[in-house]
């Protein structure tokens, strides 16, 4: 039976403050079912210049208004998300899979950028530094960067929108957002609750396509867009860093990783294990910071595996509606190729099926959590991000062979580890070439902590105060003759 959509949702673009159809439009289903939940309009780049002039034309009274005004309605915009958090959490259950707890968590987590960034609008400061002269002052002011574009993926549809937007509307910057083809439902529902909640017409936009790269072409190169803000593959990050050099745009960019989860001989294996299974399969592996190996050593190994197994045998399959599911499907059948390409090249190359290992009987895009181990840095899973429920464990000997292999990437997302000994602790945290490392935590995301990558994981940082510092640019003043 096709799913009642909230009645929050207009499935129309938005663009100053209206909503947009269009002539052409394109389906968005449910990966639990290939049900088609709701048509949106498939928008080309006139309409993406259009979105881009609205929130030109908005900017100069939005960074004008009082920071207290904009922390006012950010702190609207936040009340309407958590008073519609049932029905947020239900629409990208049915859009994108995920279990109805995991899409709370997310409208949770999406929704205390909104708060967080509502607060900080306000401590938005300047500074003055001891000038160069005795008839001399130096001032220097912090001032919104201006036009922001923000595409966003599909494995977290509505934070990784709030992420960007909060900071940047708190600052003082327009926003024009492309949400990933799978997922703009989410999106929608956000802007309408941002409308309802007062904020002023083209100071959010949210434009809709079925082939990204037109209006990325457009996002990228216009001269109004003064920086990019993306989260998405390294792939389509390079490609639209790129794009933004022939207008020197500033540019963020979140992207893949390829995370370490090392568990050392000294660890509490019981909570290394509960934090194994949260960091990999949440969201089915489906998020950046998704364990993508697990290196274990050796005195612990066999035991860790054993204790591990047990619980990934356990985990319930679902459509993401259903009672105590704690794995949705995958988000389209490609997803799928890529876990069982890694598993087959892995066990070809001599790895052991520990369990799982086949797409899941329920069908669809619903796969088997899945363990295997004896891997080794021959095999794909040692360098690429599966992006899925798959978790290999590689065997190391000394503390040094850890960090080596946990560096041995070019990606510098996350790391996780467990450990007791707290010279081990120290030791390892400094050695990791990451910009997140999780130390005895499975889970590390918060709006209070500076979220992002070195190395091809990204520039740029998102959540807390270093998150609003990157939608500001500086300026300084020099006060002469005085
Ligand atoms: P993707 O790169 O395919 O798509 C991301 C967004 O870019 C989507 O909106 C898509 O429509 C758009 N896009 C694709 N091609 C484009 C083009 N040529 N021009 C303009 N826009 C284009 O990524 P995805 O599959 O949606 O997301 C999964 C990836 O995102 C994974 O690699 C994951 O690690 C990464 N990710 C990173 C973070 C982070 O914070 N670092 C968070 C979530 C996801």
């Amino acid at each position: 039976m096709p799913q009642r959509l909230p009645d929050l949702l207009i499935p129309k673009a938005y663009i100053g403050g209206e909503w947009r159809d269009a002539e052409r439009r394109f389906a968005v289903t449910n990966p639990a079912n290939g049900e088609t939940l709701a048509e949106v309009p498939d928008l080309d780049g006139d309409d993406a210049r259009d979105a881009i002039a609205a929130a030109e034309a908005a900017w100069p009274a939005w960074r004008k208004r009082a920071a207290k005004d904009r922390a006012a309605l950010l702190r609207a915009w936040f009340e309407a998300i958590v008073a519609h958090r049932d029905a947020l959490a239900r629409l990208m259950t049915l859009e994108q899979g995920k279990p109805l707890a995991e899409s709370l968590g997310e409208v949770n987590y999406g929704a205390s950028f909104v708060e967080y960034y509502a607060e900080e609008a306000k401590r938005m400061a300047g500074e003055t530094l001891p000038s160069h002269g005795v008839d001399k002052r130096i001032l220097v002011f912090r001032e919104p960067i201006g036009v922001v574009a923000a595409i966003t993926p599909w494995n977290f549809p509505l934070a990784m929108i709030t992420r960007k937007c909060a900071p940047a509307l708190a600052a003082g910057c327009p926003v024009v957002i492309k949400p990933a083809e799978a997922t703009p439902l989410t999106a929608l529902a956000l802007a309408r609750l941002a409308h309802d909640a007062g904020l002023p017409a083209g100071v959010l936009n949210v434009v809709t396509a079925a082939q990204p790269a037109a209006i990325g072409e457009v996002l990228t190169s216009d001269p109004r867009v003064r920086k990019v803000s993306f989260t998405g593959s390294t792939a389509v990050g390079k490609k639209l860093l790129a794009q933004c050099a022939g207008t020197v745009k500033k540019a963020a960019m979140e992207l893949g990783g390829n995370a370490p989860f090392i568990v050392f001989d000294d660890a509490d294996l019981d909570a290394a294990v509960e934090g194994a299974i949260a960091s990999k399969f949440r969201n089915s592996g489906q998020t950046c910071v998704c364990t993508n190996r697990l290196l274990v050593q050796a005195g612990v190994y066999d035991a860790f595996i054993d204790k591990l197994a047990k619980r990934v045998s356990e985990l319930k399959v679902g459509d993401g509606l259903e009672e105590g599911v704690v794995q949705g499907p995958l988000i389209n059948a490609g997803a799928v190729d890529k876990v069982q390409s890694h598993i087959r090249d892995a066990l070809d190359k001599g790895a052991r099926l520990i369990c799982g290992g086949e797409p899941h009987a329920l069908g669809g895009t619903f796969f088997q959590p899945t363990l295997i181990a004896d891997v080794s840095d021959a095999m794909h899973v040692a360098r690429e991000e599966t992006f899925g429920p798959l978790a290999p464990v590689f065997r190391f000997e000394r503390d040094e062979d850890a960090i080596a292999m946990a560096n041995a990437t070019e990606f510098g997302l996350a790391a996780y580890f467990y450990a007791r000994d707290y010279r081990r602790i120290w030791h390892v945290m400094e050695g990791l070439e990451y910009g997140m490392v999780a130390v005895n935590e499975g889970i590390l995301s918060t709006e209070l902590a500076p979220f992002g990558g070195v190395k091809e994981s990204g520039l740029g940082r998102e959540g807390s105060r270093h998150g609003l510092d990157d939608f500001t640019e500086l300026k300084y003043v020099c006060v002469g003759g005085l």
